[in-house]
């Protein structure tokens, strides 16, 4: 039998998941020879469909693989012989693989959906990163003055070309809607790194969709990426994200009025930005909060809540 993606071109002769003489095997009424071939560790399609082939055996089913997941499997076959009783083969070696992150196409259907509660919107003027003295010192000793990009950890949404991958610093830039600047308090840190948005986000930069999500609250995060046009970074989410325009999005926007840069984010969604170059701390200002520091647990690699109608797709279905 052949498992392959129904669109490939190339036929990738493999064994089933089926396990043992299950009904699907048991129906077919002679023994098909599976011969394997290694599937390629790329170009692994995240839906794997089981064609009937013109084999002696017939096997109808199809498996919806997630995303960015090892999968091993082997196959066994069952044939029916003439006096009623079962032949059953040797397992076949087993076969891995691992399934590819979610494409633009996936990113851009979790982009609608983002999209669909991210109506209001709220100006604001400054980008900020909240962290303790220990880290802005190291950052001053350490690295000449500049935060440097670091990658992505696995939060948010399983599959997501960025977790692991992606470099870069994270901001913040929500606003209280009374009073239009930050929160004073912050679970990071009591030192925060404010700069002027326009140092960050400007006609020179490109804005990227990179993830939208939720950890079983009522909050959801939407994850945008900026990218000065050319660097690295941009390059790495071109080929990866869909891209925003940067004066009409439902997230994040920098429109001119009147000669001055104008800045508006989604107020009902959380916001969290990746800026992908070194940031010097000279171009902004560092200070302590007046406010608490909240206590928070962790949310590194936090998982996203697979069961939230609002902010998951179904792959291949
Ligand atoms: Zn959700």
């Amino acid at each position: 039998m052949e498992v392959g993606d129904r669109t490939s071109s190339s036929r990738h002769r493999a064994a089933s998941a089926q396990q043992g003489p299950g009904p699907a095997a048991a129906a077919s009424t002679s023994i098909g020879s599976c011969k394997q071939v290694q599937l390629p560790k790329e170009d692994v399609p995240t839906k794997l469909v089981a064609k009937a082939v013109p084999l002696p055996m017939t096997v109808r089913g199809h498996w919806f693989l997630s995303p960015r997941t090892e999968y091993t499997v082997a196959v066994q076959t069952a044939s029916k012989q003439v006096d009623g009783d079962y032949m059953v083969s040797e397992w076949s070696e087993i076969i891995e693989f691992c399934t590819a992150d979610y494409s633009k196409v996936h990113l851009t259907q979790l982009l609608e959906k983002a999209e669909v509660i991210s109506g209001r919107m709220l100006k604001f003027s400054v980008f900020y990163r909240n962290q303790h003295k220990e880290y802005f010192d190291y950052v001053r000793e350490q690295y000449g003055n500049a935060l440097q990009p670091s990658v992505k950890d696995n939060s948010g949404s399983h599959g997501s070309p960025i977790s692991g991958k992606l470099e870069g610093i994270f901001f913040s830039c929500n606003t209280e809607f009374n009073t239009g600047k930050p929160p004073q308090d912050s679970p990071y840190g009591r030192y925060r790194f404010e700069i002027a948005a326009e140092k960050l986000f400007n006609p020179n930069t490109n804005l990227y969709f990179g993830d939208f999500y939720c950890m079983y609250t009522a909050y959801h995060y939407v994850i945008l990426v900026i990218a000065p046009a050319g660097s690295p970074g941009d390059e790495f989410c071109k080929q990866r994200l869909p891209q925003l325009n940067l004066r009409d999005n439902k997230f994040l926007t920098c429109t001119e009025e009147g000669g001055v840069m104008v800045y508006h984010h989604a107020q009902d969604v959380i916001l969290e930005v990746i800026y992908t170059d070194p940031v010097d701390l000279s171009l902004g200002t560092v200070a302590e909060i007046t406010g608490h520091q909240l206590m928070s647990l962790s949310t590194a690699d936090a998982k996203k809540d697979p069961s939230c109608k609002t902010c998951n797709i179904s792959v291949g279905r």
